[in-house]
């Protein structure tokens, strides 16, 4: 789990492929200098993506180092909040987000749902992070073996209660991995690259 995350980024001014790139270069960082400056990751997201990229490798490597926790960082979040990055992610208790990306209180805002499926409460939460609190990163955040994402794959006809709207929004992916026709585990790694990459369309398109 540690090494397997997937993380797709939207930047508000990116395009994809210029995303991806930027991700791929940053995950060819050299060993031990796995830090960025707080002030400039709440001020350019490029520095905001290095800094979760560092915090992951750095849990990755159990050089997790628990940042901005201390009693006076705590004092000073009384002050108020400028999280560097707004993340949209999975409800799966073994994906915490502060501490898969190491780091600390008052860095990250966060909305969490099963397969991380939004709704108009977390497009809500998105924008009032972006315009309330001036966070420029926003990050779809999905993972390896995702429940969400498997129970989705199976196709459920009658999902018990509300869980019907996290299998008919994942679904559109589902089907798509299920149509490569790969093994099991290459289908849903496929659904769950698949499932964040058209959540940050339907983002780019709100
Ligand atoms: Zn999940």
């Amino acid at each position: 789990m540690k090494t397997s995350l997937f993380l797709v980024v939207f930047l508000m001014t990116f395009f994809i492929k210029a995303q991806s790139q930027t991700v791929e270069k940053l995950l060819n960082v050299k060993p031990d200098v796995y830090f960025a400056d707080r002030d400039s990751a709440y001020a350019d997201p490029y520095y905001g993506l290095k800094k979760l990229i560092y915090g992951n490798k750095r849990f990755a490597e159990n050089k997790s180092i628990s940042p901005r926790q201390s009693e006076a960082d705590l004092k000073n979040n009384e002050l108020g909040q400028k999280p560097f990055a707004t993340i949209i992610g999975c409800a799966d208790s073994r994906v915490p987000n502060e501490i898969i990306f190491d780091q600390g209180v008052g860095d990250l805002f966060i909305t969490r749902t099963a397969g991380q499926v939004m709704a108009k409460a977390s497009y809500g939460t998105i924008e009032y992070g972006t315009v309330a609190l001036g966070t420029k990163l926003i990050v779809v955040l999905g993972h390896e073996s995702c429940g969400a994402v498997d129970a989705a794959m199976k196709l459920p006809d009658n999902p018990p209660g509300h869980v019907v709207t996290l299998i008919n929004a994942i679904k559109p992916a589902a089907l798509k991995a299920k149509a490569a026709q790969l093994n099991d585990k290459e289908e849903l790694d496929l659904a769950v690259r698949s499932n964040v990459i058209e959540q940050v369309a339907l983002l780019r398109n709100l």
